[in-house]
């Protein structure tokens, strides 16, 4: 049988994803939340799963090192989206994409500073709102950049705002509403069709309940 690889997201997404793949009927044999291994095997013959960080997922699922992925849509957003299908809204790990600068400082009208993660997100949100940016790549904190002037505004997730309260910012402008997908190797989805097909389907009847 055709061995068939789902890269998942670790953290928030992995706790949100595993029990869909439980109601499909798939459990890793091992509690994936708690090991350090990063491949696990399931209950189903030639199905792997494999535990990465985010931003990697897109590109295992790319190339077709894994079949399918589960990743934030911020994270397909940055990463471009070659290579592959997107065919499931999974609806999980909701949170919003948004700019977020000090709280009561009028945003800059000139060309500003802006760091993130999010860079091709950034520069190309920007430029769609006609608004001259410099944009600072960092891999953490961002919500530290504007409190040390090392920034105007920082491109962040944001889910309830505590965080950026916390650090004495607030939101400003929406990105992008961001959930979690499934994608699906464009090559697999031809040449595994009839073992990705059902998942695919599966998964879509989990989480809208209509087949
Ligand atoms: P909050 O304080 O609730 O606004 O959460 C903000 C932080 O939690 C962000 O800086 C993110 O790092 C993280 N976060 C919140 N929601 C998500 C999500 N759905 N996926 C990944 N990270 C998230």
């Amino acid at each position: 049988m055709t061995a068939i690889t789902i890269a998942l997201t670790k953290g928030r997404i992995l706790k949100e994803t595993l029990p869909l793949l439980s109601s499909l009927g798939i459990e890793a044999t091992e509690d994936m939340t708690t090991s350090r291994k990063l491949v696990f095997d399931t209950n189903r013959p030639n199905l792997r799963l494999l535990v990465l960080r985010g931003i990697d997922v897109p590109t295992y699922v790319q190339f077709g090192a894994a079949d399918l992925g589960v990743s934030g849509k911020d994270t397909l957003m940055e990463h471009g989206g070659d290579g592959f299908y997107e065919p499931v809204n999974l609806g999980i790990a909701k949170c919003n994409l948004m700019t977020a600068g000090i709280v009561g400082k009028a945003p800059v009208t000139g060309r500003l500073r802006v760091a993130t993660k999010y860079v091709n997100v950034a520069r190309r949100f920007y430029a769609e709102q006609g608004r001259q940016a410099d944009i600072i790549k960092l891999y953490g904190a961002m919500e530290l950049a504007p409190i040390m002037s090392l920034a105007d505004e920082i491109v962040d997730i944001v889910d309830t705002g505590n965080t950026l309260r916390a650090n004495g910012l607030e939101p400003r402008q929406q990105i992008a509403a961001i959930s979690s997908r499934l994608i699906v190797n464009k090559a697999a989805m031809k040449t595994k069709h009839s073992r990705i097909q059902p998942l695919v389907d599966q998964l879509k009847l989990s989480v809208t309940g209509i087949e």
